[in-house]
């Protein structure tokens, strides 16, 4: 198999995996029960949290583990936005579906919301944020790494403008930055910010919500009070221990992969560029070198999709989240104002353990496809 499609999802390391089947074969009791097993599950429990905190060297979050990072999101997002009495909100036009949707919601609910535009390499204007930024904002989330085009946008400055402006929270949806890309900024000066295990060799339906101790956050889901009552619902240990296992392998090897995969996006970059009717999407400047995102010219994303996956390669056309909707790719659209750009777009992503011999194969079959009538 011939994958290029490691931002949709990553195969299970085995010690996450190990760490799930132990927690669940020996410590499978009730977090919240009083007696010895339920305090044995729940030590587990807080030490997973504690070494997330570690590991970002927080101060002052607390951590909710949940169901990955669309519920993180929803928790993060709803629960800031319905708890202040202000009423404007930010964000950005390339959000993933599970931010973009929750302030599409907040819009029918009465909020004014901002969707700041991107430029040619798919980052935020500053200055639009600046200028958009006033006493009534509750919350500006703009995400780390765009999960379409691979975009880094600039957090630490976002985190001083929203600092500086007035006192609106910071939500950060971390899904594709995390420990693939070096962080310039503090954990700690980001209010909010979410994870999803998936996608660091960890497993599906685990993540987390790490948010500021002093922000208030009306709950969501209504239930007991597991989880600051954020997440109620009996915990699941095995789930948080497994999700912090991935994020602690991955972050350990964050520099070494990150180095690995740059030289793979310049090798894959400088051969998709040799092929004629195959033009990149994806930025010139401050781009994930994890994700590369193409057209090529004429044919629709979906063709060429089922066409690789003939020869057992394995690409995305848009994000795996909306790939039933053929429409033109939003972020792809937002960043080349091209309809056809945006239906012939191709996600090809990366991982440190994807060979020269593998990009040159996908090429190889590229050139096929773009050169068929
Ligand atoms: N945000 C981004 C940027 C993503 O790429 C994804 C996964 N496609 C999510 C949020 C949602 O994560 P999960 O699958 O854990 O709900």
């Amino acid at each position: 198999m011939y994958y290029f499609d490691f931002t949709a999802t990553t195969p299970p390391n085995n010690e996450v995996l190990e760490v799930y089947n132990l927690i669940n074969q020996k410590y499978w009791g009730n977090a919240s029960s009083l007696y010895k097993t339920g305090s044995l599950a729940s030590t587990l429990f807080e030490k997973a949290k504690n070494e997330l905190k570690d590991i970002f060297k927080l101060s002052n979050h607390n951590i909710i583990f949940t169901s990955g990072a669309t519920e993180a999101n929803n928790i993060a997002i709803f629960g800031v936005a319905n708890n202040y009495q202000k009423k404007h909100v930010i964000t950005s036009k390339v959000e993933h579906p599970s931010v973009m949707a929750c302030f599409e919601h907040l819009e029918k609910q009465g909020f004014d919301v901002t969707y700041l535009d991107v430029d040619e390499n798919g980052i935020i204007s500053l200055d639009q944020l600046e200028k958009a930024i006033n006493n009534d904002t509750v919350l500006v989330s703009i995400m780390w790494v765009n999960n379409i085009l691979g975009s880094i946008q600039p957090i630490k400055e976002i985190t001083k403008i929203v600092k500086n402006q007035n006192r609106a929270k910071l939500h950060v949806d971390m899904v594709q930055g995390m420990a693939k890309i070096v962080p310039d900024f503090d954990f700690n000066d980001i209010d909010l910010f979410t994870v999803s295990a998936h996608k660091l060799n960890g497993l599906k339906g685990q993540g987390f919500l790490a948010y500021n101790d002093s922000i208030n956050l009306m709950s969501v889901l209504k239930g007991s009070g597991q989880q600051n009552g954020l997440k109620p619902g009996t915990i699941d240990v095995a789930g948080a221990c497994a999700c912090t296992k991935a994020v602690k392998i991955s972050y350990l090897k964050m520099q070494e992969h990150y180095e690995k995969v740059c030289e793979l996006n310049t090798y894959l970059r400088q051969k998709i560029n040799q092929i004629t009717n195959v033009t990149i999407n994806s930025g010139e400047k401050n781009y994930s070198p994890y994700i590369l995102n193409i057209s090529i010219l004429g044919k629709n994303s979906e063709t060429v999709l089922h066409f690789l996956e003939q020869f057992d390669i394995y690409v995305a056309a848009g994000s795996a989240c909306n790939s039933k909707i053929r429409k033109p790719e939003r972020c792809v659209l937002a960043v080349t104002n091209d309809e056809n750009r945006a239906l012939s777009s191709i996600r090809i992503s990366l991982a440190a353990q994807t060979t020269i011999e593998e990009i040159d194969y996908l090429i190889d079959k590229i050139k096929l496809i773009a050169s068929k009538e």
